[in-house]
């Protein structure tokens, strides 16, 4: 393995290297990577290629993860591989004898620094094209298997290898560009030459055309120079017009005030006829509202009137009626009159009968009250049971005795009552003042 100008390669979390691995000492000739199967030795180169390759400068997240160390112990979450070059030829436009550029990856980050300092893919790709490590000449790594290939290649695909490794295909390549830009140069001459000459033809036209312009201005200048004349006479006649027009104008306006005066005139008229209306129109409104309260004074007098016209006849029926119960009343009176004067006249007649009747009552009863107190005297000294010859004769006379009583006691009471209704007549007459 050739490691032209490699310095020191440094590898950490890089697929089987977990922890950090600094490799130095590096022959200019040849460095053989020696190594027991699965010791690492592909990893290796992988590692070299990983910072200086092309192929490998656009990685998905999926191939970062897969470059990251996976094993025991703590997940590796980042790896970086760093390679020093000797730059003492100034292969690489630094100003440094030893550059230094790594690559640093996880699972979302994929940065260079050059020097410790973070630099893009582009300018990573710059700076390893001027190194040598040229994009159109990938030989400068040779994979495993690659010699084997060649060897049993044939002579021809040989030969194009060794042009491509050689760098010549490159030229081929660019020399069929050239031919093809020749070409199209070709075609564009030949394009040109057209466009030369339709130029050449529209020159020539151009050409006429000024010609024909020339003329024109020539005609213009006559016709500006008689449009001039025929405006200028126009613009006479027009101020002339305008002058006239003014003078109107002035007329017009001079009436116009007089009749805006006199608007003004009338306006001022109209306002003091609307307030004299506006005041009428109040004084109609309280004259209306008058006249429906007299309205309603009126209806309600002619109700009235007409309950008085009702209420007189009423009263003038009852008045008839009643003078003629007043005469009625009279007659009857007299006949009242006259019954209790011949009463009155029967009265005084009958009054000594009266006071004679009570006289005898009251002599009636005295002389009851007598006899009862001589007959119980009586009793007592006789004894009743020797005054009759039976008891039955005892009881028949006294039933006899209280018969012949009584008889005296009801017609005298009989004259009781009469006597008592002719004194309530009397009595009557006396309250009435007749
Ligand atoms: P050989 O002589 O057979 O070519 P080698 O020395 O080239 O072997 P490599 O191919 O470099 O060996 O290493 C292979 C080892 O690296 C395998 O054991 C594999 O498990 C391990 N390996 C590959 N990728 C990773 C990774 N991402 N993390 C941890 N180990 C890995
Ligand atoms: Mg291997």
């Amino acid at each position: 393995m050739y490691f032209v100008f490699f310095l020191q390669v440094i590898i950490e979390g890089y697929k089987s290297y977990k922890e950090q691995v600094k490799t130095e000492d590096f022959s200019p000739k040849v460095n053989c990577v020696v190594g027991a199967n699965g010791s690492g030795k592909s990893n290796f180169f992988h590692a070299i290629r990983f910072v200086i390759s092309d192929l490998f400068h656009n990685l998905r997240s999926e191939e970062r993860q897969a470059l990251l160390h996976e094993g025991a112990g703590h997940q590796v979450l980042s790896a970086f591989v760093e390679i020093v070059f000797d730059n003492s030829d100034n292969r690489m436009p630094v100003d440094k004898e030893e550059v230094r550029l790594r690559r640093t990856i996880g699972l979302k980050k994929d940065e260079y620094f050059l020097d410790g300092k973070h630099i893009t893919k582009t300018e990573v790709q710059n700076l390893l094209e001027s190194a040598g490590f040229s994009r159109s000449n990938p030989y400068y790594v040779v994979q495993q298997g690659k010699i084997a290939s060649l060897t049993l290649m044939k002579d021809s695909e040989r030969l194009d290898l060794l042009k491509e490794i050689g760098g010549t295909r490159v030229y081929e390549e660019r020399r069929r560009e050239s031919l093809k830009i020749m070409q199209e140069t070709g075609n564009k001459r030949k394009q040109i030459i057209q466009v030369v000459q339709y130029l050449d033809e529209r020159l020539n036209e151009l050409e006429q055309e000024k010609e024909e312009l020339k003329k024109y201005q020539q005609l213009d200048k006559q016709r500006k120079s008689l449009e001039y004349t025929i405006y200028d006479k126009e613009l006479h006649d027009a101020r002339q017009k305008l002058n006239e027009v003014e003078e109107a104008r002035n007329k017009v306006s001079e009436n116009s005030t007089k009749m805006y005066e006199s608007v003004l005139e009338a306006h001022e008229k109209s306002k003091e006829l609307e307030k004299l209306s506006k005041d009428l129109t109040k004084e109609i409104q309280i004259f209306s509202k008058e006249k429906e309260a007299a309205e309603k004074q009126r209806t309600e007098a002619i109700r009235k009137r007409a309950k008085l016209d009702l209420d007189y006849k009423d009263l003038q029926e009852k008045m008839s009626t009643n003078i003629k119960a007043k005469d009625d009343a009279q007659k009857q009176l007299m006949l009242l009159e006259r019954e209790v004067q011949e009463t009155k006249n029967a009265l005084n007649d009958i009054k000594p009968l009266y006071e004679k009747q009570v006289k005898e009552e009251e002599d009636i009863k005295r002389g009851i009250m007598d006899r009862e107190k001589r007959l119980s005297i009586l009793y007592q000294k006789q004894g009743r049971a020797t005054q009759f010859a039976s008891k039955a004769a005892r009881d028949k006379w006294l039933q006899k005795e209280i018969d012949e009583y009584e008889r005296v006691l009801s017609s005298n009471l009989m004259q009781v009552i009469f006597l008592v209704k002719i004194l309530s007549c009397f009595l009557i007459l006396q309250a009435f003042d007749l």
